[in-house]
C-alpha cells in the first residue's frame, strides 16, 4: 500500500478509476452544443461576398452526406441549416449566386417555391411539427447571415419550443445530430417524391428573368 503524498491533514481528490474525475456533482445540467463553437469562432464565415467564399455555392460541389444536402432540384437545392433554430431547420438555395429575390429567374422562383412546399411535406412526414416559420432575410441589415446568396428558411415549430434558453443564454438546444436529420429527410423525400433525377443540376444555365419591355 502506497503512502499518501502531500502534507498531513490536507485533503486532495483521490482518483481511483481514470473515469472518476475529482470533483463534486452540482445541481446544474450541462448542455453540449459543440456546433455553436464553429459559429462563435467564425471558422466558416465567408471572407467576402464572392462565389468562391460562398458556402451555398460550395455545398453542391461536395457529396450530399458531407454538405448536408437533402435534395437536389434542377435550379435549386434543399440543405440542412448548419446552425438550426430548431431540429429540422431546412434552407432552399438556388445554385446561382444571387443576393436579391427580384434577380431570380421565373423558373428559379417557381422551383424555390415548389421545393419549399415539398420540404414542408417532408418535415411533416418525418416529425409532424405544429407549425412553420418560412422566410428570407435579404441583406445583412435584415438579418441574413450569408447575404450574398439568397436562401429560403423553413423552420418547423412545436408548442413550447421557445423558452428562456435562447433569450437568456443565447443558446438553442437541438437534440439531434445534423447527419441524422439529413438522412431522415433525404429518405423521406425519396419516399414522397421519388429518386433524384440523373441530369446534373450544376449544368443548368438559367437566363435572368426580365419583364417584357425592360432592358437587361
Ligand atoms: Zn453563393
Amino acid at each position: 500500500m502506497s503512502e499518501p503524498t502531500g502534507p498531513v491533514g490536507e485533503t486532495e481528490p483521490q482518483v481511483v478509476d481514470p473515469l472518476d474525475q475529482p470533483g463534486v456533482p452540482d445541481a446544474l445540467q450541462r448542455l453540449w452544443t459543440p456546433y455553436r463553437m464553429v459559429y462563435i469562432g467564425g471558422a466558416d464565415k465567408p471572407k467576402d461576398a464572392s462565389e468562391a467564399e460562398c458556402p451555398f455555392c460550395r455545398a453542391p460541389k461536395r457529396p450530399d452526406e458531407e454538405s448536408l444536402i437533402v435534395h437536389r432540384g434542377a435550379l435549386a437545392y434543399v440543405i440542412c441549416n448548419l446552425y438550426p433554430y430548431n431540429p429540422g431547420h431546412l434552407l432552399v438555395c438556388t445554385y446561382r449566386h444571387v443576393s436579391d429575390y427580384v434577380d431570380l429567374t421565373t423558373a428559379e422562383t417557381a422551383e424555390v417555391a415548389e421545393l419549399t412546399r415539398r420540404a414542408i411535406r417532408v418535415i411533416q412526414h418525418v416529425s409532424a411539427p405544429a407549425g412553420f416559420n418560412l422566410g428570407m432575410n435579404q441583406g445583412t441589415v435584415a438579418g441574413a447571415g450569408i447575404a450574398a446568396h439568397l436562401h429560403q428558411h423553413i423552420v418547423p415549430r412545436w408548442q413550447g419550443d421557445s423558452n428562456f434558453l435562447p433569450v437568456v443564454g443565447r443558446t438553442k438546444a437541438v437534440p439531434q445530430f445534423l447527419a441524422d436529420t439529413r438522412g431522415l429527410f433525404a429518405d423521406a423525400w425519396v419516399d414522397l417524391y421519388g429518386a433524384v433525377p440523373d441530369d446534373s443540376p450544376l449544368d443548368a444555365d438559367p437566363t435572368p428573368f426580365r419583364p417584357d419591355g425592360e432592358d437587361a
